[in-house]
């Protein structure tokens, strides 16, 4: 086989890419994901981000290390394995990044990566939904469910307030610094994620071809100039390569695992797992910033959605609502 251009990881990124470079007609663009198909109920319903924040079948289920800036825990760390990558299993939340990091990139170096260029970007992408009106014609649905929340979260707001927190309407506007009702990737009550907004319109086309299921294993080069990849679906072995440009979209985890089992980082690193180094690149695999979630759990005295959907009579009750109201 081969194209124009592969991408690696049918995740957030690959899709727009797929999007992106099958624009023109005589493109050839393969995608190749690990994991399999995003048509899962639990992928769909909202509600399943319960389910698939720890099952394998969709979730590379990551653990790592102890670390010691957090007390010598280990943190879990889910990633998406399906098409949409972590997008078909992410908790939807819709918050642009900070205006002041993309200029800061730009006053960096990375030209074009401005606020004033990027927003441009947001505000193609995006299809607002608040209160019943549309904005904005994207492919992307960003729906403001504030008026469905739990009443706590107002109570939540209110106090924040009483300390002096900023609580803007649309944490998408202005310095999006605060708290807020975030908006969400959900449309009419189902996930939207970047498969459904980006990927399977571009599969529409016919120049971009799928392959579901196949663990992308390392690059092929001729000197360093990276010329395809090699992949396994099940105990099969194939090659793929391409005329443009391989494109490592595997996610913050994967993608330097991946440069790194192909002979591209550090090359002591490299040597001791028998790796034969392409290029040292130093940096490969280094740098990662987590961002920590902590959960606090309350007593709380009024009923929660995790009361109604403690008994069957309740679940079914949610079941029902959801049918009839999304
Ligand atoms: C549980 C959870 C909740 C989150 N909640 C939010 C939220 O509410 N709002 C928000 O903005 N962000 C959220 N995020 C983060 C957001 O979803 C990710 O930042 C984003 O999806 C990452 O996009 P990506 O393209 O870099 O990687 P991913 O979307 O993870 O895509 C990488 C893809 O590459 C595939 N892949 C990896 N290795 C290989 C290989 N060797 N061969 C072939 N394919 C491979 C993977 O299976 C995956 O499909 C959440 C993430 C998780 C996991």
């Amino acid at each position: 086989m081969e194209f124009d251009y592969i991408v690696v990881g049918a995740g957030s990124a690959g899709c727009v890419l797929a999007d992106r470079l099958s624009r023109s007609p005589g493109t050839r663009v393969l995608v190749i994901e690990a994991g399999g198909s995003d048509a899962r109920f639990w992928i769909k319903v909202p509600l399943g981000y319960g389910f698939t924040f720890s099952d394998p079948k969709v979730n590379w289920c990551y653990t790592a290390e102890a670390d010691a800036g957090i007390n010598g825990r280990e943190a879990y760390w889910p990633r998406g394995k399906v098409v949409g990558g972590s997008s078909s299993i992410n908790a939807m939340a819709y918050v642009r990044g900070l205006k002041q990091d993309f200029d800061d990139w730009e006053t960096a170096g990375a030209n074009g990566w401005g606020w004033d260029t990027v927003r441009q970007t947001y505000e193609r992408v995006e299809h607002h939904w608040e209160n019943g009106r549309a904005r904005g014609e994207g492919p992307l649905r960003v729906s403001d469910l504030s008026t469905r929340m739990h009443p706590f979260s107002e109570t939540f707001l209110n106090a924040a307030r009483d300390l002096g927190w900023k609580t803007p309407d649309d944490m998408n506007e202005g310095s999006c610094e605060g708290l807020s009702y975030y908006r969400s990737t959900v449309r009419n009550g189902l996930r939207r994620s970047a498969a459904d907004a980006f990927l399977r319109p571009a599969l529409k086309r016919g120049n971009v071809q799928l392959l579901k299921n196949a663990l992308v294993e390392k690059l092929t080069f001729s000197g360093t100039r990276a010329t395809g990849v090699q992949y396994r679906i099940g105990d099969q072995r194939h090659v793929a390569t391409c005329k443009g440009e391989v494109i490592v979209s595997a996610g913050a985890v994967n993608s330097p695992q991946l440069l790194q089992l192909s002979g591209l980082g550090p090359a002591d690193l490299l040597k001791t797992h028998g790796i034969d180094v392409v290029q040292n690149l130093g940096q490969v695999g280094k740098g990662m910033q987590d961002h920590l979630a902590i959960t606090h759990h309350f007593a709380a005295n009024r009923p929660t959605l995790n009361d109604r959907l403690g008994t069957p009579f309740g679940r079914m009750m949610v079941g029902l609502q959801y049918l009839l109201t999304r």
